[in-house]
């Protein structure tokens, strides 16, 4: 008996984006399974954010299909498309300077149908036993991602990779089944990369796939499994960093003949 197909969570074909004469996204084809945390690297201008932006909506495809979680969603508005599972990090998280770390945190918690205000008058009491329980979720993710010492400074007050740390937690709050990361160790320092690293593995552990755009190659090395290479809006090769760096397509493409590091 044949084994079941499982279904990638996410498809692109042929994905296009041109902007006036510039081909950042120049026929794109990739898929990422489910529960993976895939990396997808290559030289700059080779479309990498242009990528992110097109499958979160923000960008609109000129051409190509996106399927996510077996749906079609190319074309759709963000916010619909954040709704339906798929969020990019720094799109949700330009956190709210003037409220607290622990208010950033709730608010992030999506609602889960009966926690209406409607909901709020004609049940009180479960209303007020789910604002507990998302209190008390909102504080152990703030433990997990270092915040709980902080949970009730104004945002505003925290420093940039601090930022970068309630991000995540937002993020593993708001429980996406695809997290879009670019560039997310990009300026911070060694300690916070630590920190952001084991954000990502938090991510993964709670259930959130990862597709993770980073030039920082020991960081993909260790992290990822699976490594897109995209060099002039296209896909040059898929494999391991392993594979990758005895790739010629890639040393030529991508390091201009030198090996991949
Ligand atoms: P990467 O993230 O891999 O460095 P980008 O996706 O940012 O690459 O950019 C790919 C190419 O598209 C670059 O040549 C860039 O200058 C161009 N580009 C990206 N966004 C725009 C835009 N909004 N308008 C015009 N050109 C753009
Ligand atoms: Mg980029």
């Amino acid at each position: 008996m044949a084994e079941p197909q499982t279904l990638p969570l996410l498809e692109v074909r042929g994905l296009r984006k041109h902007f006036g004469g510039v081909k950042a996204v120049d026929g794109c084809d990739f898929s990422v399974a489910h529960g993976e945390l895939i990396g997808l690297i290559g030289p700059n201008g080779a479309g990498k954010s242009t990528v992110i932006e097109l499958l979160s909506g923000l960008v609109k495809p000129d051409a190509g299909t996106i399927v996510f979680d077996g749906h079609e969603i190319q074309g759709l508005a963000p916010h619909k498309i954040f709704a339906s599972g798929l969020a990019r990090c720094f799109q949700l998280a330009k956190e709210w300077p003037l409220l607290s770390v622990l208010e950033n945190l709730l608010i992030a918690i999506p609602p889960d149908g009966k926690d209406t205000i409607l909901h709020a008058f004609t049940s009180p009491r479960q209303s007020r036993a789910a604002e507990k329980a998302a209190r008390e979720r909102a504080l152990e993710v703030a433990e997990q991602y270092r915040l709980y010492p902080l949970r009730n400074d104004y945002a505003y007050t925290l420093s940039g990779g601090q930022k970068r740390l309630l991000e995540f937690a937002r993020i593993a709050l708001a429980r996406p089944k695809l997290a879009l990361l670019d560039e997310p160790m990009a300026g911070v320092n060694p300690v916070l990369q630590t920190q952001i690293e084991a954000g990502i593995r938090n991510l993964l552990a709670g259930g959130t796939t990862v597709l993770l755009v980073e030039h920082n190659l020991g960081f993909v090395e260790r992290l990822c499994d699976r490594v897109i290479v995209m060099v002039a809006g296209r896909v040059a090769a898929v494999g391991s960093m392993a594979e990758l760096r005895e790739n010629t397509i890639v040393q030529d493409a991508y390091l201009g003949g030198t090996s991949v590091a």
